[in-house]
């Protein structure tokens, strides 16, 4: 054989890695291929046989609003769902995904109303109705398309739809089931209000934001003798300082609230005499001054008299709890009509009160630190609050509502009638000065509910609507709150239905959240607690077309309204039919039953109720109307996970419509998401321009880079993304996808079945890394569990670029690449690989879902491979060894190659060596070390990537655990087979070029 030939020969000899698991992945051109694939084997529907019988666990989608393209939030929540779902899967659940569609209400009617233009207003409500069902299930569609190319699995071909005839029936019948618990009743009452949309809003359809308004203080004369309050005011001209920052309510002003316990005080300013808290004296001190400075300088060009503002120490004339106050009478400042003074715990000394809305816990955090405003004395208008309306009750006054649907004054409203409220403003505080009630005036700035649609600010404004009470026992004529407020229900109750040990919503509520819920993260719970301690009664009616009517009538000739469980569930049936388009398609008498009468009058004609029911009725009721509707599901479900806005929304109407049915919570455990930010942290909007498009990230970089970025940090922190940080990610995913690819390249003619070498058998090293996997697979599984998937991807990113990639990888090639194929301590190495790249392919598989399946087919098939997919596998287990001492064994020797990486990365420097193989290494070691070092003398070359290791006898000057290490030239010739330096090239006459290792292994591979 010529040397040339033999040459030739050598390269040959080299086991080169080999896998048709490429190093591009092309994601956004494989992942379309992979998901045609799954729908060609109808993946969903094996999964599901493959895990029939097991535990089930069932995650519940909280529906997304079918009117708009997904953006990077709604990608994000519904691959956390994927990503629970298929690690349950994995974890050996059956865990069915039903994803659901929330199509009623306004933002489609509204969106319907621009494109119809005028026509709309002659339309039917059943040709809106069409054009909105339409719309939704369009975008529903898209929204369909755009979820299964992010690899989510589910029942796509079936899912639940708020719009379907048979959810409508069931909706109308969880209305009938609130009907029939007594928990529904029908009255005026005030309730957000947008007067541009003109409807109620939700709690949940109201966001906070900054919003200017004026501040006003106002002077209410006192309408009787002041000395019944002190004998000291006798003969004086008295006034109750109110404090507000809606002047456009004070023409509904009907009372002033002060809190019994407090103290007041009674002090003189000029001529007159004002009463306000004790507490906030000072400050309203403070405000005379700079109102009456404001004065003079508007009055300065004729009279100069107020040119300096008087702070000096007010007169305090009388001290007196403002129980004292309670019942007396003021006059409205320039209505003819009184202000009645009432006692109310609701009133504060920290300015507005808030209790008629749900703050955030934050936002109560920060308000508790402002300054104190306004004066203990608390302008009440009990049409236009919700504790004005609670005291307001109490003390017999009207609900009184000067203003329309489109927010302007009614006519009877002097001065100001026809004026839009916001407008009203100045022009009241104007008024007010000229007539001399103003006080002081002032801009302020402060969070303002807003028009979660239209984004303008909303009133609070009383109107008939429909109400689910939080504090209704069934049959109880006055109910109060832990606060001891009224919380009664004041109009007639449809009940004559069940009562539940006088249980009310918000209690069983409070109970569930604090008692059976898991709340993750756990602050959750805090944030629910609070949100339900201070809401109002639920008001489920709207002004509007596009939903599920509610199903109640009125008798034509005495106005009885016919709410009654029964007749809801008749009217429920036809929906079930011919969708709840029957209401607008069929008269009253077609949706009675026969011969149906009113049980007063006894008349037998009917109209129909107009309004619909809130969009969060219908959503909140898809524990009911999906998880006890289908077999393959079961109420209550184990996870609902969403975003924080979800607290006031979803969760909140799922609980009452779990506790009206089963007085219980349809959900076991809450997690919740945090929100997508760009990397500055800011909101993303398309007009800012920071906007990360999911379809762009799809097209650009694949589905998978946005699943991986889901997994990048918590999620239950807010989670950032830009084009820089998608980089950062696409980085991590190439280390993983290079890990997987290594091992599969070196598995290329290996058969798990034959070759596969008997763990006791299998060199340390490999050993070592099984246990490192073993370790891996503890943390992943116990991080899916608890379903902290960055931990997730954190520990199998550790395990790839660490464990493997810098550490077994590198020490291992040699072997794989130089030894004879079928030597055994290859096939031990490659058995180890076999497993890691097995379970690797498993742990990836939730978040990588195209290239963990990718990894699959690539692996060499065994038993377990036969399958078709990884997302019908397991996730692997630990082999139930105690792998204690052999971890620590390495992690002590990988101390130590450490020190040595470091010794040959100055010689590289020093231009002393090249490559590592090119050195030889000189161990100097303390009596500790050397024992240790010593016990892998024969590896030690291999860990330590070079040609040559001395271990000298131990030193009994260095400390024990300590090692000395210098670094040489190897000795001998380079190999030409494998590159390492050895003083025996040449020894082979067959081989000449080769050193002894090779030459052995060539033997090998002649032989075979
Ligand atoms: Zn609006
Ligand atoms: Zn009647
Ligand atoms: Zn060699």
């Amino acid at each position: 054989m010529s040397t040339e030939a033999a040459t030739l020969a050598l390269k040959k000899t080299i086991n080169l890695p080999k896998t048709k698991f490429g190093q591009k992945a092309n994601l956004p051109q494989s992942e379309p291929a992979r998901l045609k694939k799954w729908a060609d084997m109808n993946l969903y529907q094996q999964i599901r046989e493959a895990r029939a019988g097991a535990e089930q666990f069932i995650l519940h989608d909280g529906p997304p609003y079918a009117n708009a393209d997904i953006h990077l939030g709604t990608a994000m929540n519904k691959i956390l769902k994927d990503l629970i779902v298929k690690s349950r899967t994995m974890l050996g659940y059956d865990a069915p995904y039903v994803p659901g569609y929330d199509c009623h209400g306004l933002p489609i009617e509204l969106h319907v109303e621009r494109k119809l233009g005028e026509k709309k207003a002659n339309m039917p409500p059943l040709s809106i109705r069409r054009a909105c069902r339409e719309f939704a299930a369009n975008a529903l569609k898209r929204q369909t398309r755009d979820f299964q190319r992010l690899g989510i699995l589910g029942e796509w071909d079936n899912p639940y739809i708020t719009m379907s005839d048979h959810y409508e029936a069931e909706t109308a019948r969880l209305f009938a089931r609130f009907v029939e618990r007594g928990f529904v009743y029908k009255g005026a009452r005030p309730v957000y209000w947008c007067i541009h949309d003109q409807t109620a809003l939700a709690e949940a359809e109201v966001e906070y934001r900054q919003h200017k308004s004026p501040s006003v203080y106002v002077k209410f004369p006192l309408a009787i003798d002041p000395a019944l309050i002190d004998p000291a005011l006798a003969g004086r001209k008295v006034f109750v300082l109110i404090w507000t920052t809606t002047p456009w309510t004070l023409p509904a002003n009907l009372g002033i609230a002060v809190h019994p316990d407090f103290e007041y005080v009674a002090f003189e300013r000029g001529s007159e005499v004002y009463i306000v808290a004790a507490e906030l004296l000072d400050a309203v001190v403070e405000m005379c001054a700079r109102g009456e400075l404001e004065m003079s300088l508007r009055q300065q060009e004729s009279e100069n008299r107020f040119a300096i503002a008087e702070v000096s120490k007010p007169k305090i004339l009388a001290r007196f709890p403002g129980a004292r106050l309670d019942r007396l009478e003021c006059r409205h400042p320039w209505i003819d009509r009184p202000s009645l003074l009432m006692v109310g715990e609701h009133v504060t000394l920290g300015g507005e009160a808030d209790a008629e809305s749900e703050l955030d816990v934050k936002e109560a955090r920060g308000k508790a630190t402002t300054s104190k405003a306004g004066t203990g004395c608390v302008h009440t208008a009990p049409g236009h609050g919700h504790d004005d309306f609670v005291i307001g009750k109490k003390y017999g006054l009207e609900i009184y509502c000067p203003v329309d649907n489109a927010g302007k004054f009614t006519p009877e409203v002097e001065h100001f009638a026809g004026l839009n409220v916001f407008a009203a403003n100045p022009k009241i505080v104007d008024f007010m000065r000229e007539r001399g009630v103003l006080l002081f005036s002032e801009e302020y700035d402060h969070r303002y509910p807003h028009c979660w649609r239209c984004k303008n600010p909303v009133i609070f404004r009383a109107t008939p609507q429909w109400f689910i009470a939080m504090d209704q026992t069934g049959n109880s004529d006055v109910e109060r709150d832990e606060d001891g407020r009224d919380r009664s229900n004041f109009t007639s109750n449809f009940t004559d239905g069940e009562i539940l040990d006088g249980a009310t919503l918000r209690a069983m509520a409070l109970r569930e959240v604090d008692e059976r819920v898991k709340w993750i993260p756990a602050w959750g719970r805090e944030r629910m607690r609070n949100m339900l301690k201070g809401r109002p009664d639920w008001c489920v009616s709207r002004q509007r077309v596009w939903g599920v009517p509610i199903p109640a009538f009125y008798c034509r000739r005495c106005n009885d309204v016919v709410a009654d469980p029964e007749i809801i569930r008749h009217v429920a049936d036809i929906f079930e039919k011919e969708s709840a388009d029957a209401w607008y398609k069929r008269e009253a008498s077609e949706l009675l039953p026969d011969r149906f009468t009113c049980r007063k009058c006894e008349g037998n004609e009917f109209t129909k109720e107009t309004d619909i029911l809130d969009v969060w009725f219908d959503s909140g009721s898809s524990s009911i109307a999906v998880l006890e509707s289908r077999d393959n599901l079961h109420w209550p479900a184990d996870v609902y996970i969403e975003g924080g806005d979800q607290f006031r929304g979803w969760f909140n109407s799922s609980l009452m419509v779990g506790l009206a049915v089963h007085d219980r919570a349809p959900y076991d455990t809450v997690l919740t998401h945090g929100w997508t930010l760009d990397a500055q942290g800011k909101a993303m909007h398309k007009s800012l321009g920071n906007a990360v498009s999911p379809e762009e990230v799809i097209t650009k970089l694949g589905a998978e880079v946005l699943r991986l970025w889901c997994v990048s940090s918590d999620y239950m922190e807010d989670m950032r993304c830009s084009d820089e940080i998608l980089q950062r990610v696409t980085d991590g995913y190439r280390k993983l996808r290079n890990t997987a690819r290594f091992a599969l390249g070196n598995l290329d003619g290996f058969d798990p079945f034959r070759d596969s070498v008997r763990e006791e058998e299998m060199l340390e090293i490999d050993r070592w890394a099984l246990a490192e996997l073993d370790s891996a697979i503890a943390d992943v599984r116990a991080a899916y569990e608890t379903y902290d998937f960055h931990l997730v991807y954190q520990r199998l990113h550790q395990f790839c670029t660490v464990t493997l990639s810098a550490r077994y990888f590198d020490i291992i090639k040699d072997r794989l690449y130089t030894f004879a194929p079928r030597n055994p301590a290859r096939r031990s190495a490659q058995t180890a690989l076999y497993k890691i790249a097995d379970a690797l392919a498993r742990m990836l598989a939730p978040i990588l879902v195209f290239t963990a399946d990718e990894i699959w087919e690539s692996l060499p098939q065994d038993s377990e491979s036969a399958l078709l997919s990884v997302h019908v596998a397991m996730l692997p287990e630990t082999r139930g060894v105690d792998n204690t001492e052999l971890l620590n064994a390495w992690a002590h020797l990988f101390g130590y190659r450490d020190l040595v990486l470091a010794k040959l990365e100055e010689a590289r420097i020093a231009k002393l060596i090249g490559s590592s193989l090119e050195a030889r290494v000189e161990i100097s070691a303390g009596s500790h070390a050397y024992e240790h070092l010593g016990r892998h003398l024969d590896d030690l070359r291999y860990v330590l990537i070079v040609s040559q290791v001395d271990l000298l006898e131990p030193n009994a000057e260095i400390d024990e655990d300590e090692v000395n290490v210098t670094v040489t030239r190897a000795h001998g010739e380079k190999c030409e087979r494998c590159w390492n330096y050895s003083t025996r090239v040449g020894e082979s006459s067959r081989y000449p070029t080769v050193c002894e290792r090779c030459v052995l292994a060539l033997a090998e591979i002649e032989r075979n």
